[in-house]
């Protein structure tokens, strides 16, 4: 089985619901860009999938950054002076922000508003704050519940810890045809928020398991990392490697009811960038497509002027244009299988382009060959619309001149891609046509 077939036979609402009941199961751990939140959930991708889990211990020098100390945390709360928890970690982890320091004190209202963080905007929703590179304290509640906290004294306590530890990531390696690899990279590091990115890791994990049971022309490698310190660590540690990759996307709000969005990369033409703008432009469905920026989420490491990487976003509705982002709104009714299993289908459309878009020589270069003496008018049995499949036959055969892939060809004829993919195998079959080896520098 290949990539198309994979494509033609899976039930994209199955997988959306498969996606869903993953994010249901990751979605009450207290994740961080370190500790054991991280790695509880990467042993519960490994049961999908065998990824290796990598610890990269706290003070490692990754190019101008140094893996921070590892967090943990175990209870948190505020309470008032009746001895209630008013705030309480256990409800929601949330409630604390990412990264605080142990803190056990009693303080008066005044005292506990400077570590109060609220959204008076949204008065049901809790924020989510970090306090990842500031040694801080502080706690994440609804502006209604804050407004309802009277003059009173409180005992705060963070049960927390800040020490010498490990950066913790998950890496899956699935080796194809060629050593030239596709990187799938997500971030992994969010407590309870559902869109921003436990949908793109559960697309990420079920992307990695089908992948696994198809034959592959190109190698896959998945990161499942916390996010800025993970990607610059990774590409720290594996600055070789890193030149095997030839195509790559950052996997992130993929769950959300928002039209489909791609950032491009920062080369802005690369064959990436070329395969997704296709496959959204023929996929039936409103989307958006915008240019590099170097701000929002791994890309930007990806693409760094050292590196200069081809890795695209594909998303739904970006970080930053829908409310709930970052907020106790993004959760299990925010993210929805179907829209979950829309973009498992758009990625591995993408996949299907990308490992199917070759180049290939007509061997009867000198006029048209001649179709009917070798049976090839009608050939593609089933097809109602042969005259279609005709003319894919002869945009195929002339413009194979080694120069054209297979996306340039459906590009410039305007016929899908998968027809214009099934007429080359047909005219390999019957010598007409013959496969490029992949040249050098063309992928640059
Ligand atoms: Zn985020």
């Amino acid at each position: 089985m290949n990539i198309a077939d994979l494509k033609t036979t899976l039930d994209p609402h199955g997988i959306g619901q498969e996606m869903y009941r993953l994010i249901s199961e990751l979605y009450p751990i207290c994740r961080s860009i370190t500790g054991n939140g991280f790695r509880e959930t990467l042993s519960i991708i490994k049961t999908h999938i065998p990824l290796k889990v990598h610890e990269v211990p706290t003070g490692t020098q990754v190019f101008d950054w140094t893996v921070p100390k590892e967090w943990n945390i175990r209870d948190a709360y505020i309470k008032n002076g009746q001895g209630e928890r008013v705030v309480d970690f256990r409800a929601s982890n949330l409630h604390v922000v990412s990264y605080s320091t142990p803190v056990h004190a009693t303080l008066s209202r005044a005292e506990l508003k400077g570590h109060l963080f609220t959204l008076p905007d949204h008065p049901d929703w809790t924020p989510y704050r970090t306090s990842y590179y500031q040694e801080n304290w502080g706690f994440c509640l609804s502006h209604k519940l804050f407004l309802e906290l009277q003059e009173d004294m409180y005992e705060v306590y963070i049960d927390s810890s800040l020490e010498e530890g490990h950066l913790t990531y998950g890496e899956y390696y699935l080796r194809g045809e060629s050593t030239d690899e596709v990187l799938i990279s997500c971030h992994t590091c969010h407590p309870s928020l559902c869109n921003d990115n436990l949908s793109g890791v559960a697309l990420a994990t079920f992307l990695a398991q089908h992948l696994g049971a198809v034959s592959r022309r190109y190698s896959y490698r998945f990161l499942f990392i916390p996010g800025t310190i993970g990607s610059i660590t990774w590409l720290s540690l594996n600055e070789a490697q890193a030149s095997k990759i030839k195509h790559g996307l950052v996997v992130v709000c993929v769950g959300d009811s928002g039209k489909s969005t791609y950032k491009r990369s920062r080369r802005g033409n690369a064959e990436i960038d070329r395969v997704v703008e296709y496959v959204l432009k023929h996929s039936g469905n409103d989307y958006e497509i915008g240019d590099f920026f170097p701000y929002g989420y791994d890309e930007r490491q990806y693409c760094s002027p050292g590196f200069n990487l081809p890795v695209g976003c594909l998303m739904r509705t970006p970080h930053g244009r829908y409310p709930e982002y970052h907020t106790s709104a993004d959760n299990l009714d925010f993210v929805q299988p179907d829209y979950l299993g829309d973009s498992f289908s758009k990625y591995l459309a993408v996949l299907n382009v990308l490992e199917n878009n070759k180049r290939y020589l007509n061997k009867n270069p000198k006029c048209e060959p001649q179709l009917g003496k070798r049976g090839l008018y009608g050939a593609i049995g089933g097809r109602s619309d042969a005259k279609t499949s005709q003319l894919a036959m002869l945009w195929v055969l002339n413009l194979s001149d080694g120069q054209h892939t297979l996306l340039d060809i459906a590009d410039r004829s305007g016929l899908e891609f998968d027809l214009i993919r099934n007429v080359a195998d047909i005219l390999v079959k019957h010598a007409l046509l013959q496969e490029c080896p992949e040249p050098e520098q063309s992928r640059a």
